[in-house]
């Protein structure tokens, strides 16, 4: 896992909700040496843009950008699975500050 407490105080990574992405697409991440510009597509409502936010974080701190001995369905699968817990870290985070 990376360096989880730096990503919440916007140094680690940038949100963009402006930038239209193909339909289908909920959101995706763009990594950068240690910056990740995170994506999250506004043709989509609320409750699924947040989904998304939380699915791509998720992806973040598992490291999957880096981690090249799972396929993309598997870290697709790990993601969701972790996004109770990027939602309870990211709370913590936030309540810190
Ligand atoms: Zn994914």
């Amino acid at each position: 896992m990376i360096e989880t407490r730096r990503l919440i105080e916007g140094q680690d990574y940038y949100i963009y909700y402006d930038v239209p992405l193909p339909n289908g697409i909920h959101g995706a991440t763009v990594p950068d040496g240690n910056f990740y510009s995170i994506y999250i597509n506004p043709r989509y409502p609320q409750s699924i843009r947040e989904h998304a936010f939380f699915h791509e974080l998720s992806h973040i701190i598992l490291g999957h950008f880096w981690d090249e001995t799972k396929t993309a369905e598997e870290k697709d699968a790990e993601a969701e699975a972790f996004i109770p817990e990027a939602r309870r870290l990211y709370v913590e985070w936030k309540s810190d500050d």
